[in-house]
């Protein structure tokens, strides 16, 4: 009602402004949030994404005007680590075909994803209810410290402040765990289905895209870039996200896996994954979602 205007209530907060701001922050990032962007040359789109193999720099870019020709190279001075910006993006769209999901491996991982995230929403909904249950025993501990010291004056001021900021913190804590959860009315078939179409058409979409989704997505399934090899005249990984990982894998299996195990977790178990409070619709979710932009 007030355009986005913060106005400080006159009931006791709940929590403190920190903390609602932090909150605000973590669901600010968790939607599309647009970050000003420096005007890139829409020729170099691999800009410092790639680095030497050599020596570990990343590549930046340039024009050869004498030739008109666009370059890469690397940033190390005296590295003679270089290669033609169309080759490159070449290398690269080969690279990202890797990664690209198969019209025929479709089912199957949509079937293994659906597995995942509904196996991983219903411990979502476990891990809500007890984290409102804990909200739910501490707000009652501080309601009752309160009542020991202001009303029937039988806790004094030192051992009140001790507990007060103890059970507060908690509360926050958990506050804050309960804001990064994803919500749960994740339409979550609907996700998946448009990420698959997306994952389709990898090297389309980077083609095609302006620069700002080029990078979204190269740096969306190599988090990290990809090194240049200057004696091969290839490309490397660094990390494969586990989204694109996982179908890789699909792929290479010919959508065989052994029973029981998805490609999207490399073995490791759902509460591992999660690592912690990490979201428990976990990676593969958020990357998908990302797709969709
Ligand atoms: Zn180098």
């Amino acid at each position: 009602m007030l355009n986005g205007v913060v106005v400080k209530g006159k009931h006791e907060s709940m929590v403190s402004q920190e903390l609602f701001m932090k909150v605000n922050d973590i669901i600010s990032q968790s939607t599309r949030s647009e970050v000003p962007h420096l005007k890139e040359n829409e020729n170099l789109p691999l800009k410092i994404f790639i680095k030497c193999d050599h020596c570990g720099s990343p590549f930046t870019g340039y024009l050869m005007k004498a030739r008109g020709i666009y370059y890469y190279k690397c940033r190390q001075k005296g590295c003679p680590n270089n290669k033609s910006a169309k080759q490159m993006n070449e290398l690269f769209l080969n690279l990202l075909g890797e990664y690209t999901l198969k019209e025929k491996l479709m089912k199957v991982c949509r079937f293994h994803l659906e597995h995942l995230f509904s196996s991983v929403a219903k411990e979502q909904v476990s891990i809500e209810q007890a984290l409102k249950a804990n909200l739910t025993e501490v707000t009652k501990k501080l309601e009752k410290i309160e009542e020991k010291h202001y009303a029937l004056d039988e806790m004094n001021k030192e051992t009140f402040d001790k507990f007060y900021s103890k059970f507060k913190k908690e509360q926050e804590g958990i506050l804050m765990e309960l804001a990064k959860l994803p919500k749960s009315s994740l339409n979550i078939s609907g996700i998946i289905k448009l990420g698959l179409e997306k994952a389709l058409r990898l090297p389309e979409l980077w083609a095609s895209g302006i620069i700002r989704q080029k990078e979204m997505l190269q740096n969306l399934v190599f988090p990290e870039g990809i090194l240049y090899n200057r004696e091969t005249d290839g490309v490397r990984t660094l990390k494969v996200s586990e989204l694109f990982a996982g179908i890789a894998q699909l792929c290479k299996g010919g959508g065989g896996t052994k029973k029981g195990t998805s490609p999207f977790l490399s073995g490791k178990s759902l509460s591992a994954e999660r690592g912690g409070f990490e979201p428990p619709v976990g990676l593969p979710l958020r990357q998908f979602s990302k797709l969709l932009v």
